[in-house]
């Protein structure tokens, strides 16, 4: 039955898309969620679209830091981060870090900038992991989901200008039950080198824990022949986010 639905609303390849939207809630969630993929896609071509939905104030564990100028600097690295990776638009939302609070509303933004662009993927935190804590990344993940099913409707968000447009599919980082590997052997490299942009978030041995969390992590998700490294997504349809009852299991 889960394949039988799989089949009827299959995805096209990630390795196929020609535009794609990756939305992070704070600075760095791109580089670490899926840097490796996104500089593979920009080498096929494919034009990149940075969203950063927060201003990331609040990424530190120095009492005396001033969280206008982290805010500021966190945008400059999530720029030169994503620049290294082959991305050329970048979108800020600006959002106080820490203060979200209504996926309905972000849903229409971004909604507005799906519309805008005409991106055939989205890829975003998944919001639905059992033990995801952060509200932040539960509610952006939320607010993109809402937004890939509300955007082909004539009107979303009910005053738009903007015409619809229906993506090809969302694609979930961070995610616990990945249904899509994208072998990245290649672009490991640019995505450590992506990651360490982040200055401001690499304090003591941050860097080199989650650089063996994520090559542990990519070696088992390696699973088909050839394959050395591979990076995991859960990849839906449109069709599959709302009233498909197995769209956990696909
Ligand atoms: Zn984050």
């Amino acid at each position: 039955m889960d394949q039988m639905i799989y089949n009827l609303f299959k995805a096209p390849l990630i390795t196929e898309a020609k535009c794609v939207l990756c939305v992070q809630p704070h600075s760095d969630d791109n580089e670490i969620g899926m840097g490796a993929t996104i500089k593979k896609l920009a080498t096929m071509g494919c034009d990149i679209h940075y969203l950063t939905v927060t201003d990331g104030r609040l990424g530190t564990n120095d009492p005396s830091q001033n969280l206008d100028k982290l805010a500021k600097i966190r945008r400059e690295e999530a720029i030169a981060a994503g620049t290294l990776l082959g991305a050329k638009h970048f979108h800020f939302f600006d959002y106080k870090d820490g203060t979200l609070e209504n996926p309905r509303e972000l849903s229409y933004k971004i909604s507005e900038l799906i519309r805008t662009i005409h991106c055939d993927f989205v890829f975003v935190c998944d919001p639905y992991n059992k033990y995801e804590a952060h509200l932040d990344h539960i509610i952006v993940g939320q607010a993109v989901s809402q937004a890939v099913i509300g955007s082909s409707l004539a009107y979303y968000p009910e005053n738009t200008k903007t015409k619809p447009f229906e993506v090809s599919a969302i694609a979930y980082y961070f995610t616990n039950i990945p249904n899509t590997y994208v072998e990245i052997s290649d672009y490991i490299e640019d995505q450590f080198a992506a990651i360490k942009m982040h200055k401001s978030q690499l304090t003591g041995n941050v860097f080199e824990l989650f650089k063996s969390y994520l090559l542990n992590q990519y070696q088992s998700y390696a699973i088909e022949e050839d394959s050395k490294l591979a990076q995991g997504f859960k990849i839906l349809r449109p069709l599959h986010l709302h009233c498909i009852t197995e769209a956990n299991n696909i």
